[in-house]
């Protein structure tokens, strides 16, 4: 089992820093923002409407009020997701902006009007079901959340935001030492830049600074590596579930038919059905446009991280999806123009750590704030990133420092309302959809009225062996079905060829653990030599990490090892995931 073997990693140790550099060696904001992606820009732009009404306390805040630290190339370069987006907090957000303004900024594309549910029980047959609620989209907006992103951005940076592109927070400050009482967040530390694959520094080397704020808002999505210090270093995950997570691999295709209605099925083909397998998953096909107005379409497959069969690979199931006659119907003729990859976190309301912390508070995937059973978690991530602003505004403006409130406003509000009512809906499914199936129905139609507490158990102890599930994924026609390198190289990932290794992961482990973290990764960064060289009696063998690959979508955290965060620019440029 992957936690049997776990990365090498301490996090407290390497990821919080203790005490900040000297005052004039450091950088001082108002309010640091980690994480350009909806939420954390949600966040940002709530923040400056409010202290645009309010001069005094913006110059309480300093020089930048509000910076937002990002590592990708621009603000949803790293960001992905299906993505059909519940429309209340985003109009809550611009409350002047018309739906048809969200599509002319070429973020949006159509009201759903229309959506099929399928079954398919074989590799030819699809069977039309009743819509179960989850799957009800009526009303909700089809976008793109690196486009939204980088919307979000522009209008957080005409406002006034500092945003800090193609730069990674490396390591959380708290003001005091370890253990003490009253240790406080005070800023992140960002990232050196510049250094060789040995951590060496070259030519171009530049340090990393301390970025000191009054308040500080950790929206990394999922995997966070701030996040994860920050749950250690103040017990947020103290009485939890403990978080498990899903990975969802996605293309963007030019079409030659529009596609009229959302489209989800439900398996059980390509997945296993057998419990030993522990497969869970699901599809999407949702109609899109590109700027010049061409009909495009997003296709994705999701499965939870818990299955048991080590050759389940995201990447390849979406491409065996694709031989579907359902499906080929929708793309022949057409042409794949975006791949990626991203987990998400997929435990749900009793996952969900503890959202503040002294100096800081937790927003969108970082906090874990996704609705799983709907593939809901944008709207989500918009209306924490408002209400952290809200709360640290309120704080700020009567000179305290707690942001504790934050807590009750999520619970209240419609983050809290509606992880509530399917706290308890996703469990069964890890029993397999047999079993869980009708369990989990029951939750859903109940709203979470049953009393309770449904309890997950981790991805990284789950016993993996290798099972047949690779035999059906078909072999890339580099037309139609694509390998993974392939497909990393449309994302334009531009990690650099002499970095430092950011995967964690033990190099000499059983081969069930070798060929899961090689199946798993959509990127191809794990290989185990052919020849059997670097193999043992007992049956350990040795793992090759072509890390430069890596997309960074989070999902080895979830299988034994640990994403940790690269130097700022590396990684894919997303532009319409
Ligand atoms: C496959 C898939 C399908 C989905 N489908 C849907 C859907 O149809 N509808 C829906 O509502 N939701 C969907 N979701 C969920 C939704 O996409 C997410 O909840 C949401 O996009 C997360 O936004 P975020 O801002 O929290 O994180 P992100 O968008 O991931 O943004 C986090 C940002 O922080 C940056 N960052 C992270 N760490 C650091 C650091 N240390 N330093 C600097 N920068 C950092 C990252 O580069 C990234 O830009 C889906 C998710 C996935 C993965
Ligand atoms: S190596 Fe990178 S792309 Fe591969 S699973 Fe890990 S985080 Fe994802």
């Amino acid at each position: 089992m992957p936690a049997a073997f776990p990365p090498p990693v301490d996090s407290q140790k390497e990821f919080v820093k203790r005490g900040l550099d000297a005052e004039d060696e450091l950088i001082e904001v108002g309010v640091a923002i980690v994480g350009g992606g909806t939420a954390g820009l949600a966040c940002a732009n709530r923040l400056l409407q409010l202290l645009a009404d309010d001069p005094e306390t913006m110059e309480r805040l300093g020089e930048v009020p509000v910076a937002v630290i990002e590592k990708a190339k621009t603000c949803g370069g790293h960001s992905l997701s299906g993505a059909v987006m519940r429309p209340g907090p985003l109009e809550e957000l611009f409350p002047e902006m018309t739906r048809e303004q969200w599509r002319e900024e070429g973020f949006a594309f159509g009201e759903v009007k229309k959506e099929a549910v399928y079954l398919t029980p074989t590799s030819k047959m699809a069977l039309r079901v009743p819509t179960p609620p989850p799957f009800k989209n009526h009303g909700n907006e089809v976008v793109s959340v690196s486009a939204l992103a980088r919307y979000q951005q522009r209008q957080a940076e005409e406002a006034g935001a500092y945003i800090l592109t193609e730069t990674s927070a490396t390591q959380l400050i708290v003001d005091t030492p370890s253990g003490a009482q009253g240790s406080r967040v005070a800023g992140v530390r960002s990232g050196d830049k510049g250094r060789g694959k040995e951590g060496e520094p070259l030519g171009n080397f530049e340090p990393g600074t301390d970025i000191k704020a009054q308040a500080t808002v950790l929206a990394e999505g999922c995997w966070g590596h701030i996040t994860g210090a920050a749950i250690k270093e103040f017990d947020l995950a103290d009485g939890r579930e403990p978080q498990v997570w899903e990975l969802g691999v996605k293309e963007v295709w030019k079409v030659k038919q529009p596609l009229d209605r959302l489209i989800h099925t439900m398996g059980p083909w390509p997945l296993k059905i057998s419990p030993k397998y522990g497969q869970i998953g699901g599809t999407w096909i949702y109609p899109m446009k590109n700027e010049k107005g061409e009909d495009l379409v997003s296709i994705g497959f999701v499965v939870e991280l818990e299955y048991a069969d080590a050759t389940t690979s995201a990447h390849d199931l979406l491409q065996t999806f694709k031989t579907h006659p359902l499906v080929r119907k929708i793309l022949e003729g057409g042409e794949r123009i975006a791949w990626g990859a991203k987990a998400l976190p997929g435990g749900g309301y009793w996952s969900m750590p503890k959202l503040s912390m002294p100096g800081a508070v937790l927003v969108g995937d970082s906090g874990g704030m996704v609705d799983t059973m709907a593939l809901k978690g944008v709207h989500h991530c918009i209306k924490s990133g408002m209400l952290a602003a809200e709360t640290i505004y309120a704080a700020l403006k009567r000179g305290e420092s707690s942001f504790e409130a934050y807590e009750e406003a999520i619970e209240e509000s419609s983050v809290g309302k509606e992880m509530w009512e399917v706290r308890n809906a996703r469990q069964p499914l890890q029993k397999g959809l047999l079993i869980g199936g009708p369990l989990s129905g029951i939750q859903q139609i109940t709203k979470g009225k049953l009393p309770g507490r449904a309890h997950w158990h981790r991805n990284d102890a789950k016993p993996m062996f290798i099972g047949k599930t690779k035999d059906s994924y078909p072999k890339p026609d580099g037309k139609y079905t694509f390998d993974k390198l392939s497909s990393v190289f449309i994302t334009g990932n531009a990690t650099r060829d002499d970095a430092p290794n950011h995967i964690r992961v033990q190099k000499h482990v059983p081969r069930e653990l070798a060929e899961t973290w090689k199946w798993m990764c959509p990127a191809g960064v794990y290989e185990i030599p052919e020849d059997g060289e670097g193999g043992d009696e007992s049956g350990e063998v040795d793992v090759i990490v072509n890390y430069t690959n890596c997309v960074q979508c989070g999902a080895i955290t979830a299988k034994g090892g640990r994403l940790t965060v690269p130097e700022g620019g590396d990684g894919p440029l997303y532009q319409i995931l």
